[in-house]
């Protein structure tokens, strides 16, 4: 990319055109200091015309149905006069179960229509740094005037929790299981999830489905019994055949309603703050990394730790005496 005209990029995808748009998230996803530079301009002149969408993560293991939910949802909500967005954040970049997150092959419908703008997710190393991408890329969508921006990531570690720390309602998608795999994944998800649904809840697994449903509803009342907070509804539905899609985005704005607007301002300002700290330290750690001083010692701290011959306590003081020269 050369040098970046930011204002005319700013009139681009605030006049909402996909060339710009995918020229300005390219510019965010760089990781070249002028580009950061650049970035920033860019992100402080469009922050004022952000904020619009219904933020939405979408997770589930791999094989689970995302991309075609994620397909089954968005053509739901372009047929609606919703201007939908999907990005995605996987840290690995690891064709997950033969798949890419956000890889567009896999929403062909989607893909082609003009009211959805689709985005694999960056390839750019940490989870922190996909994490500020995809962010600021939200941003970018929403200044575009796209008012519904889903966030798919794998169900799996904190790749999740910190899809969780940039949407407004977190979907978890799951599948019909027995009572057994049910308390394995109860624990994880009662912490991110607003909704559940059971999905490819078709042809003879629809009773399978409903049950696993029923089950899961039931124990998450009994985990939330006399508290004031949102309980996670649990649908059912089917990403392949589209049933079932209406009412888990009716779910989605019942958990809006929820929040209010007061609640939702309050839930983004926290996680703008959590997010502000997780930048810093992801930076820090960046810096840590690259330091000429540590770079120097961090061998022999290695080898001597591996030896036996030194202490984490110490090694740790050692490598922080190294950054502080
Ligand atoms: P992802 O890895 O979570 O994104 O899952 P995909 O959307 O790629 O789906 C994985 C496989 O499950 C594909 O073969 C889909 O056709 C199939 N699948 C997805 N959703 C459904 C569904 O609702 N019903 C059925 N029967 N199959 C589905």
């Amino acid at each position: 990319m050369a040098a970046v005209d930011v204002a005319a990029l700013a009139d681009g995808v605030r006049e909402g055109r996909r060339a710009s748009i995918s020229r300005a998230i390219t510019l965010v996803e760089s990781r070249r200091a002028d580009h950061r530079a650049a970035a920033r301009e860019l992100l402080t002149t469009l922050t004022p015309d952000a904020g619009g969408a219904v933020r939405v993560g979408i997770s589930g293991v791999p094989g689970v149905g995302k991309s075609t939910t994620i397909e089954a949802l968005g053509t739901y909500l372009t047929g609606r006069d919703h201007k939908v967005g999907v990005l995605a954040v996987d840290p690995s970049s690891v064709r997950t179960g033969g798949s890419v997150l956000g890889d567009k092959t896999r929403m062909s419908t989607l893909a082609i229509d003009p009211n959805s703008f689709i985005r694999p997710s960056p390839s750019a190393g940490t989870l922190g740094g996909v994490a500020r991408a995809t962010s600021q890329a939200m941003t970018i969508l929403e200044a575009a005037g796209y008012d519904v921006v889903l966030v798919e990531t794998v169900g799996v570690g904190q790749s999740e929790i910190t899809v969780a720390g940039m949407v407004d309602t977190f979907l978890f998608l799951t599948l019909a299981r027995t009572g057994d795999q049910l308390q394995g994944i109860k624990k994880g998800i009662l912490e991110i999830a607003d909704v559940i649904a059971v999905n490819k809840a078709d042809g003879e697994r629809v009773r399978e489905a409903e049950v696993t449903a029923k089950d899961l509803a039931g124990a998450l009342r009994m985990v939330y019994a006399g508290t004031q907070d949102w309980v996670p509804p649990v649908l059912t539905c089917s990403g392949l055949e589209g049933t079932g899609i209406d009412t888990v985005w009716s779910r989605v704005l019942r958990h809006r309603e929820f929040l209010g607007h007061r609640g939702l301002a309050e839930k983004r300002a926290q996680q703008q703050l959590d997010f502000t700290w997780a930048l810093v330290r992801d930076e820090l750690e960046d810096r840590l990394r690259r330091h000429e001083g540590v770079r120097a010692v961090r061998a022999d701290v290695r080898e001597e730790i591996l030896e036996g011959r030194l202490g984490a306590a110490e090694a740790a003081d050692r490598l922080l005496a190294a950054y502080d020269d």
